[in-house]
């Protein structure tokens, strides 16, 4: 028996066909929101489409769907919005999400739908590499974000002991993972680093624990290599990258033998990267946007949704054999995020890899203000202890300027003056 995210491409090419098939032809007749926008884009009849997407390639030619749109269709059938494929009563999760851009949007999941998503974590786990003695610490105050969840529910049902973290201090978590020798910790890239911080406070070496892998995800950090070296060299343990939203479940991971990329999950989605302007498809090794339809997230699917997120296609095979898309880097970016400098486009993540890369930094910030309608940047860093502070500031200043074409006004800020984040974290600020 092969997994899933071991077949080759063209059994892999089939099993999509028939999902998608599938979810068209039984699941969304049932699903307002999907049968009306179909239908106003020419498909009134979805048996008829269901036939015609034996050639996958007419998919790319449905309307594409937005974020927004789904806030505005909750807006218009509060509270969950018509984009239920099932009655209310045969839903039983409720997530929303972390509302970082706007109002939060909830999504329900039925049991089948959430226990597909606990399928694809199994999928996550082998790609990563974690093995049956594993344990897992999840230092994560759980709530109505999807967050850790159904990484929580895969692990428990894959056979493993899962610790809860949620509701603790730093200290209290690093103590759980001491005490029960947990061995993989889910977490954000952020509260990686703000753990290994707390544990330098608390006399405790991580790097001699019994920690070997960290999964990460929410932001860019965990494919950033600075970000990744720091976080590694901290805990003595392998950082895996893993990328999902709360609108499409769990979705990539970053395979054991190959760091600083992600698969994709691609039974469990339809995956295409798009010219963020024009949508059309860009060609492999090209930066574009992720565009996802997903297969088996029945009870509210999305087809072919915008996430905002850029990414490039990895056109070469990948060292572990699999023939999954792979997204080199991982998350490059998001679209929306984008600043510009003194005429230029750059990412917040391009120049936190670029601050996390000067020894020293502890946590930073970095304030855009707007002067005659020129961007600015101001960045405050604290800086670790026992390093001379304007070796810090002189050190990001130079790295700024010499990675992009413009400066920055770089200051020191007391220790623990700048806020710390579990979630994803906010350090880029407009003024
Ligand atoms: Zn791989």
């Amino acid at each position: 028996m092969s997994f899933p995210e071991d077949l080759a491409r063209e059994d892999l090419a089939v099993l999509q066909r028939e999902r998608l098939q599938g979810l068209v032809r039984s699941v969304l007749p049932h699903n307002p929101f999907w049968r009306g926008r179909l239908a106003d884009s020419g498909w009134q009849d979805l048996g008829t489409l269901a036939d015609r997407l034996e050639d996958t390639t007419l998919l790319q030619e449905l309307p594409v769907c937005s974020k927004q749109e789904l806030v505005a269709d909750q807006d218009s059938h509060p509270p969950y919005g018509s984009n239920l494929s099932e009655p209310l009563s045969s839903y039983t999760r409720l997530h929303q999400t972390s509302g970082t851009t706007g109002r939060p949007l909830r999504w329900l999941d039925t049991p089948s739908a959430w226990s597909n998503i606990l399928s694809g974590w199994e999928q996550i786990f082998r790609i990563a590499g974690v093995t049956a003695s594993d344990r897992f610490a999840f230092p994560f105050s759980f709530g109505p974000f999807i967050g850790f969840w159904a990484a929580f529910e895969g692990a428990a049902a894959a056979g493993h002991m899962c610790l809860p973290g949620g509701g603790m201090s730093s200290a209290a978590r690093l103590q759980l993972i001491q005490d029960n020798q947990a061995t993989v910790v889910c977490c954000t890239p952020t509260y990686a680093l703000r753990l290994a911080e707390v544990a330098v406070e608390e006399g405790v070496e991580l790097s001699s624990s019994s920690v070997r892998m960290l999964i990460v995800a929410g932001e860019p950090g965990g494919s950033l290599p600075a970000v990744r070296e720091a976080i590694e060299t901290a805990w003595g343990a392998r950082v895996i990258d893993h990328w999902g939203m709360t609108e499409l479940g769990p979705m990539a991971v970053e395979c054991a033998e190959s760091p600083g990329g992600m698969h994709i999950l691609e039974s469990e989605c339809i995956a295409e990267v798009v010219d963020a302007e024009t949508l059309s498809p860009v060609t492999a090794g090209e930066q574009g946007e992720l565009l996802i339809t997903t297969l088996r997230r029945t009870g509210s699917p999305v087809v072919r949704y915008r996430t905002g997120d850029l990414v490039v296609a990895d056109p070469h095979p990948c060292d572990c054999g699999r023939k999954l898309l792979r997204l080199r880097g991982g998350i490059l970016g998001r679209a929306d995020d984008m600043i510009t400098v003194r005429g230029n486009n750059v990412f917040p993540s391009s120049i936190e890899a670029v601050i996390r890369g000067v020894h020293g930094v502890a946590e930073f910030r970095v304030v855009v203000d707007s002067e005659r309608a020129m961007d600015r940047l101001r960045v405050e860093v604290e800086v670790v202890e026992g390093v001379a502070e304007a070796l810090v500031t002189e050190g990001v200043a130079g790295a700024i300027r010499g990675t992009f074409s413009f400066g920055a006004d770089v200051h020191a800020v007391a220790t623990g003056e700048l806020p710390r984040f579990e979630l994803k974290g906010r350090r880029f600020v407009r003024e």
